[in-house]
C-alpha cells in the first residue's frame, strides 16, 4: 500500500484506496461482525487523516451561501455585514485551507458558528473558530456532550472533553430563529436520530435546508447508538426533512455530495425504510446478527450506497441493533 500522502482522497473527503482496501478488496464487499468492528475502529483516524490532506472545495449555492467540502461534515457558510456564519466547524487540521476558502468568499470576520450535533467531524474546529470570533450555537445536548469525555462504542473511540472555548455558549432545546446577513435561519431539534443532539438549519429566503447527519447523500449513514441515535429516529428525521423541502429547495447532507435535492432525499428515505424492514423481518425470524449479515438485507442498495465509509455489513449491524 502506498504512503497516505499518495492516496487518492475522493470528492467526499474519504480516501478511496483505504476504503477499497478495508472493505471490498478485503472482504468481497461483506464483513463479518468482527471485521466490521475492526473496520469501524479506524474511522476516526481515517476522517482526521483525510482532512489533514484534503483540499477544500467551494460550492456556491444561492445568494451569499456556499458549502466548504473536504473537512469532516459539509460546512455551510453565510457571508455578509453581520460577519460570516458557519454551519459546522470541520476538522482542526483543515484550518488554513478552510480560512483560505472562506476568505475567498468574503473578508468579513467569522462571528457565528452553528454546530448541527456534537460529533468530532462537525465540532473539532470549534476552538479555532471561537478564537477567530465566532459565538457557538447548538442544541443543549451538543453542549452537554462536549463538556465531558464521550465514548462512541461503534468507533471504539474515546473523545476527551473539549476546551471551554470549544463548548457552545448559546444553546436551545427545541427551536431557535436567527436573523443574520439578510437571512432568516431556523434551527430545529429533530429528537434523537443520528445522535440525541441533531438539528436542522433552514435558510428561509434562499430556500436551503441543512439536514445535519440525518442525511448522508449516496452513502450508508452512521448511527450513533452511544449518544441516543437509532434507526427509527433516522427515518423519523428523514420524513421530517422530506416534508420540510420542495422540489426547488437545495438540500445539504451532513456527508456525501453536498448539493442535493428532494428527489435524492426521498430515495435515501426509501433505502432506509426498506433495509430497516428487511433487517427487522430477519431478526423477528430469530436470525442472529451474523446470519442477518449473511442474508444480505442491503444487497439491492449496495452498489449505490455501500461504497464509502459505512459498509453493507456495518450498516446492517447498525440497523439490527435498533429493530
Ligand atoms: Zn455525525
Amino acid at each position: 500500500m502506498p504512503a497516505f500522502s499518495q492516496h487518492i482522497v475522493s470528492r467526499r473527503g474519504f480516501c478511496l484506496c483505504c476504503m477499497a482496501a478495508t472493505t471490498v478488496a478485503a472482504s468481497g464487499g461483506w464483513l463479518t461482525p468482527q471485521q466490521a468492528f475492526a473496520e469501524a475502529r479506524g474511522i476516526v483516524d481515517l476522517i482526521r487523516d483525510g482532512a489533514a490532506k484534503a483540499p477544500i472545495r467551494v460550492h456556491k449555492l444561492r445568494d451569499n451561501i456556499s458549502i466548504l467540502e473536504g473537512s469532516g461534515g459539509n460546512i455551510a457558510v453565510l457571508t455578509g455585514a453581520d460577519g460570516k456564519v458557519f454551519v459546522d466547524a470541520g476538522i482542526t487540521a483543515s484550518r488554513p485551507r478552510i480560512l483560505e476558502a472562506a476568505n475567498g468568499l468574503s473578508h468579513d470576520p467569522v462571528t457565528h458558528l452553528i454546530n448541527t450535533h456534537w460529533h468530532f467531524d462537525h465540532t473539532d474546529g470549534n476552538q479555532w473558530l471561537n478564537a477567530e470570533g465566532a459565538a457557538i450555537i447548538a442544541h443543549e445536548n451538543t453542549h452537554k456532550h462536549l463538556l465531558v469525555a464521550q465514548r462512541v462504542e461503534d468507533w471504539d473511540f474515546n473523545f476527551p472533553s473539549s476546551a471551554l472555548a470549544a463548548v457552545p455558549t448559546d444553546t436551545f432545546s427545541s427551536e431557535k430563529t436567527m436573523k443574520l446577513n439578510g437571512s432568516t435561519l431556523h434551527l430545529k431539534y429533530y429528537s434523537p436520530a443520528h445522535t440525541d443532539s441533531d438539528i436542522s438549519v433552514a435558510i428561509a429566503e434562499a430556500d436551503i435546508f441543512h439536514c445535519a447527519d440525518t442525511y448522508w447523500n449516496g452513502i450508508y449513514p452512521f448511527i450513533d447508538y452511544s449518544t441516543g441515535g437509532y434507526i427509527d429516529g433516522m427515518i423519523n428525521a428523514t420524513d421530517a426533512n422530506v416534508a420540510a423541502v420542495t422540489d426547488k429547495t437545495i438540500v445539504i447532507p451532513g456527508h456525501g455530495n453536498p448539493v442535493s435535492n428532494k428527489a435524492e432525499l426521498s430515495a435515501y428515505r426509501d433505502m432506509l425504510v426498506t433495509i430497516r424492514d428487511n433487517v427487522a423481518n430477519l431478526k423477528q425470524q430469530g436470525r442472529s446478527l451474523e446470519e442477518t449479515i449473511a442474508a444480505k438485507p442491503t444487497a439491492a442498495f449496495d452498489a449505490k450506497w455501500g461504497q464509502f465509509l459505512i459498509t453493507p455489513a456495518l450498516f446492517t449491524r447498525l440497523v439490527y441493533e435498533g429493530v
